[in-house]
């Protein structure tokens, strides 16, 4: 099913191809808990900008592979490239103005991303 989203402001607009019923995630990291953002992560090719290419802007921090972009009129983040799935698209369900049928969220812990990804290297280094 096609969803139409869009910023605050409506100068950002876009559309993403993904299922009735959405499955998004729920981060507790320094930013998406600030920002109140709910994860739909698609590949590059269900996502689509409609408009707003000039009112976006991109802040980036920590390991840099995560591109948040926001609209700088109104400040919204709809979407951005997240550090899971730098080949992918993480939409903020939030943003969308096609409301899914219904949403079923699973709770990430990215507040600790740094220290699962040190227990990984940690047991590759025992083995
Ligand atoms: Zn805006």
């Amino acid at each position: 099913m096609l969803y139409q989203g869009s910023c605050h402001c409506k100068a950002v607009k876009f559309e993403v191809v993904a299922p009735e019923i959405l499955e998004a995630d729920h981060c507790n990291c320094s930013i998406c808990s600030k920002s109140g953002f709910l994860h739909l992560i698609v590949p590059k090719s269900k996502f689509r900008l409609l408009a707003g290419e000039d009112s976006l802007t991109t802040y980036v921090f920590n390991t840099g592979t995560a591109k948040h972009t926001y609209c700088k009129i109104c400040g919204i983040k709809a979407f951005y490239i997240p550090r899971s799935n730098p080949d992918g698209m993480d939409v903020n369900v939030n943003c969308l103005d096609t409301k899914p049928k219904a949403i079923k969220v699973t709770e990430f812990d990215g507040q600790n991303w740094e220290q699962h990804a040190h227990e990984v290297e940690h047991k590759s280094k025992e083995t």
